[in-house]
């Protein structure tokens, strides 16, 4: 049977991280992943170019956390996003930071951040191994190895970074959600965070391939509070919308079982309502004679106009100067407030994170140890924390990471281990 003092079990960003941490600290370290190749996810974070972390205190790290940030302050503190830039300068990766402090590979190239990684694993002698974990065993109460598709490994430690549930095709299947509540962990049912949106109505699948930059959303929900509300960019789907302003307004609704939320277009941002309508005159007076749907042209992308029309309830033909005052209204609150329908998120498999996971008050947060199992650790998504964009996510996968693979350490060097 192969022995190591400690299991990773999921070689993504957390798992990477956690194992080369607790071989620094001198454990010996073995990672265990499923896939061929380590950090199939890390490939495709921010569109290839991997967006590693934000250039920004703990605090604001945790401002940017939605849920069970109090969890990550203990984590982030011991790993800030500094020290995370530090650490992959260090590894040989030279680093940017853009708009919105996310810090990107000079390169662009998120394969070189998993290089670098892969080098530093193995200049570390972690031992990598693929195969897929099954089962984690224990023995009074402390961890003892694992069972994998092939065979039993033993084991003093476990760090489970397995990830959550979206885009399964990269690894992340939840297989840890399983193995967790196996050992009598609370799972938090999974869900979408970070998720394109379905629409109600029609209107989103006639205009889609249409991206609108510049806009601005409101997202209210069923008492019309105000959820969410920001500027960007958004995408027109065969199903709804998408696009980074979607995605980030998706973090704000959760409750589609109990709530119902509507997305409102301000179509013209830069123009409160009197500077549009004296617009709109301006354009009517000017083209007295056009058809409207030839002056809305001049507003709207082409896709919008008929959409625009019929919502408004004015034929396209009626020309610039027998719109009334009522219809020029209907037109002005439309173009400030183009109201969408939301009919839920898309599934969890198509999500950037899953929200949910392993419930956090069952975890120690400076160590990420478990305090129901002795000698298990936790890192990375499939804990119940998830984050906007930004580079969040990822600060969130190294610190828990590190936290875990530090712990994980100092625990095997006290630890005299259990036979399974
Ligand atoms: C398209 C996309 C773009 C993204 N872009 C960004 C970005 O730019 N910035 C950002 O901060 N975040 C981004 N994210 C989110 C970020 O990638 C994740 O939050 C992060 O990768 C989570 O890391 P993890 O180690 O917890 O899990 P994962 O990266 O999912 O790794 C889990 C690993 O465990 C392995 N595994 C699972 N089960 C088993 C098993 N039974 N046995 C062995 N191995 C197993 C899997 O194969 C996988 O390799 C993006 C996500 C997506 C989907």
């Amino acid at each position: 049977m192969k022995e190591a003092q400690i299991i990773v079990i999921g070689g993504g960003a957390s798992g990477m991280l956690a194992a080369l941490t607790a071989s620094q600290a001198g454990a010996d370290v073995l990672l265990l992943e499923q896939n061929q190749k380590l950090g199939r996810k890390l490939y495709i974070t921010g569109k290839g170019r991997c967006n590693l972390t934000n250039d920004c205190s703990a605090a604001e790290v945790l401002a940017n956390v939605p849920h069970n940030s109090r969890f990550l302050m203990s984590c982030m503190a011991g790993f800030p996003p500094e020290e995370v830039k530090k650490a992959f300068q260090k590894l040989g990766v030279p680093l940017k930071t853009e708009r919105g402090n996310r810090v990107f590979p000079q390169s662009d190239r998120a394969a070189d951040v998993i290089d670098a990684m892969l080098s530093a694993l193995r200049r570390s002698r972690v031992v990598l191994m693929q195969d897929r974990a099954k089962h984690i065993r224990t023995a009074n109460g402390a961890v003892c190895g694992v069972q994998t598709a092939h065979g039993e490994l033993s084991c003093k430690a476990i760090i489970l970074a397995t990830g959550g549930v979206s885009y399964p095709l990269t690894g992340s299947t939840g297989d840890g959600y399983r193995m967790a509540a196996e050992l009598g962990h609370t799972v938090i049912p999974p869900k979408p965070s970070l998720v394109p949106l379905e629409a109600e109505d029609d209107f989103c699948r006639r205009m889609q391939g249409l991206s609108l930059r510049n806009v601005s959303i409101k997202v209210k929900n069923r008492k019309k509070k105000i959820l969410f509300q920001e500027q960007g960019e958004l995408l027109f789907t065969h199903f709804g919308l998408s696009g980074p302003l979607i995605l980030s307004a998706s973090v704000h609704m959760r409750e589609y079982e109990s709530d119902h939320y509507t997305i409102m277009i301000d179509l013209k941002p830069a123009l409160d309502e009197q500077m549009l309508d004296a617009r709109l005159l301006r354009e009517f007076s000017a083209n007295p004679n056009r058809s409207i749907h030839h002056v809305l042209s001049t507003l709207l992308p082409r896709l919008m106009v008929p959409i625009m029309e019929e919502r408004a309830c004015i034929s396209g033909t009626v020309q610039a100067n027998a719109i009334t005052k009522l219809q020029r209204r209907r037109l002005l609150e439309l173009l400030k407030c183009f109201p969408i329908e939301v009919a839920g998120p898309r599934p969890v498999e198509e999500a950037i994170v899953t929200a949910g996971g392993v419930k956090v008050s069952e975890v120690v947060p400076a160590t990420m140890q478990s305090k129901r199992v002795e000698g298990l650790f936790f890192a990375g998504e499939l804990l119940d924390v998830d984050a906007y964009t930004g580079g969040f996510n990822l600060q969130i996968a190294w610190s828990t990471g590190h936290a875990a693979g530090e712990a994980a350490s100092r625990y095997v060097g006290k630890a005299s281990g259990v036979p399974c």
